[in-house]
């Protein structure tokens, strides 16, 4: 198998949704090559970088950015659905195509100054991950970059985000 992660995702049609093409990345990371690749490459750029926090969007943002905080040897923040975290939040809504969505942080998991690195599987319209950078921003963190494994470019996200002033990486569209 080559090393483009590419090749360890499969899609799946008409989930959840019909019409829905998902872009399934359960297959890569039942593949101890493709993961490994998978998390190699996505912390790649920010090696030698002061990262302190890597924080993750559930649900597949937690695989990937729990293992590559543990590469970049930083602390791990889970940004959960609404109601799922035991401590006191701040929230965030955000649109989706139809209605509203809400995700949230635990209020004390950063520090004003630190710095944070974003980490999900897929990037579509990009308002998962701007919320995400918004709570970030309002506990006074500095978002340092946000790394994808899937990029939809036809959504939109990384204009979304670059038009933020946020560094977008992304290993496949
Ligand atoms: P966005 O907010 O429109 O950018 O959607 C991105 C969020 O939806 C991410 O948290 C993804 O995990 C999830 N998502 C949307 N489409 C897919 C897909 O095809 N496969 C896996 N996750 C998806």
């Amino acid at each position: 198998m080559s090393l483009n992660v590419k090749n360890y995702i499969r899609t799946i049609a008409d989930f959840p949704h019909e019409g829905i093409l998902f872009r399934d990345v359960t297959t890569l990371f039942a593949d101890a090559r493709g993961f490994r690749i998978a998390v190699d490459q996505l912390l790649a750029p920010y090696a030698g970088a002061r990262i302190d926090k890597v924080v993750g969007l559930e649900a597949r943002g937690f695989i990937l950015g729990g293992a590559v905080a543990h590469q970049l040897s930083t602390g791990f923040v889970p940004i959960r659905k609404k109601g799922k975290l035991p401590g006191a939040v701040i929230s965030q809504a955000y649109q989706l195509e139809y209605g509203e969505a809400v995700v949230e942080v635990h209020d004390d998991a950063l520090k004003p100054g630190e710095r944070v690195l974003i980490v999900d599987d897929l990037l579509a319209t990009g308002g998962t991950a701007a919320a995400g950078i918004s709570l970030c921003e309002r506990l006074g963190a500095k978002v340092v970059g946000c790394a994808f494994v899937i990029d939809l470019p036809d959504l939109g996200g990384r204009r979304v985000l670059e038009g933020l002033g946020h560094e977008v990486h992304v290993l496949c569209g």
